[in-house]
């Protein structure tokens, strides 16, 4: 039994998740990057299975020292879009707000990795008041979306101070929180969190990121429960890796469960050019290919927008496939099939 979140190459090591021959390299990755794998996802990992599809979300790799050609730092621009710290302003109606750096597991493929981490935690202070101050004094942003980090770290304590400010401010009509922690760290989810969630007249929207099947626990599923029975609106966030989920019999497997679990399916989102993480990275063609063969066997329910992120911070754009394609003036329409047919329909 694991107890406690494996934050070093060498717990890494006692859990027997890697060998002591790559202590060295393993070394290297985890001062740069932030690790940490929490015992809900240690003990779903198969030390004997070098493919684990878990394991290869969270234990690090020495190839994520390899940087290619188009990685940075800031592979979405969210620098360019700061206004004030904290807050990234980049469509009209909706801004982020980075409340905490901290995440209960740190993804090896987090296109925010150069800046996620333990320490420097909260946004506090003049930072938050400053923060705030920006929601309020912008009429135009209608929704706030939590993110981070992973903001469901915060105590319940800070989470309800959260929820009341942006209560208060008329303009927000919506708040989004984005979240691993009910499939990574399910004990979290308690009623006291659930309870700070709660916003009088807003709406409150979850959304879950998840990348494969096998993370929904009975744990998590239970956490993921109390969160829709609170009536809480639950969405789902995906990213295509390499290795972990490029398979149709696993995304199929994966949209199922989270429908099954009130969780739907909203973004499958295209590998961003994170530093270090091109062995997780699949082609476009690839992921168009995956959406194709999921489009005529799961229900609709079932499907995710398939997003890219442009880097520099120009937006996410849906990426395809492209069902309906111009044609002489008018248009062909492939089936689910791949079967092609003339719109408007020739009698
Ligand atoms: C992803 C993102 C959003 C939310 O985009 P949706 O398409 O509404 O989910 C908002 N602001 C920024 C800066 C983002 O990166
Ligand atoms: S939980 Fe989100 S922010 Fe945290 S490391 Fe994973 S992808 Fe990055």
């Amino acid at each position: 039994m694991i107890n406690r979140t494996l934050r070093s190459t060498d717990e890494l090591i006692s859990a027997q998740l890697v060998t002591p021959e790559h202590k060295m390299a393993l070394d290297a990755v985890a001062q740069r990057y932030s690790v940490a794998i929490t015992p809900a996802m240690a003990e779903l990992m198969d030390p004997s299975d070098p493919h684990d599809p878990i394991a290869r979300q969270f234990v690090p790799d020495a190839r994520e020292l390899i940087e290619t050609d188009g990685e940075t730092a800031d592979p979405i621009g969210d620098e360019k879009h700061s206004p004030v710290e904290g807050i990234v302003h980049r469509y009209p109606d909706r801004a982020l707000l980075k409340i905490v750096h901290a995440c209960p597991v740190y993804c090896r493929f987090c296109f925010r990795r150069e800046t996620v981490g333990p320490g420097g935690e909260f946004l506090s202070g003049d930072k938050l008041e400053a923060a705030f101050d920006y929601i309020a004094r912008t009429p135009a942003l209608w929704e706030i979306i939590l993110t981070g980090g992973d903001p469901f770290i915060l105590s319940p304590r800070r989470m309800r101070d959260i929820t009341d400010r942006l209560t208060a401010i008329d303009h927000v009509k919506v708040i989004r929180w984005h979240t691993r922690v009910p499939l990574v760290e399910p004990d979290r989810v308690t009623a006291e969190l659930v309870d700070a969630l709660r916003a009088t007249g807003k709406a409150v929207w979850i959304s879950i990121h998840t990348n494969h099947p096998r993370e929904f626990s009975a744990q998590g599923r239970a956490a993921i429960a109390r969160l829709a029975d609170a009536g809480l609106p639950l969405i789902g966030q995906t990213v295509l890796l390499r290795g972990v989920n490029d398979d149709a019999a696993t995304l199929d497997s994966l949209f199922r469960t989270m429908v099954e679990n009130r969780v739907k399916p909203y973004y499958l989102h295209q590998g961003d050019y994170a530093p270090g993480t091109a062995h997780l990275r699949t082609t476009i063609d690839e992921g168009q290919a995956l959406m194709r063969a999921l489009r005529y066997r799961l229900s609709g329910l079932a499907q995710p927008t398939y997003v890219l992120d442009i880097p520099e911070g120009f937006g996410k754009v849906p990426v395809g496939p492209a069902y309906a394609k111009p044609d002489n003036g008018s248009w062909t329409i492939d089936d689910p099939n791949g079967q092609r047919h003339p719109w408007p329909p020739i009698r």
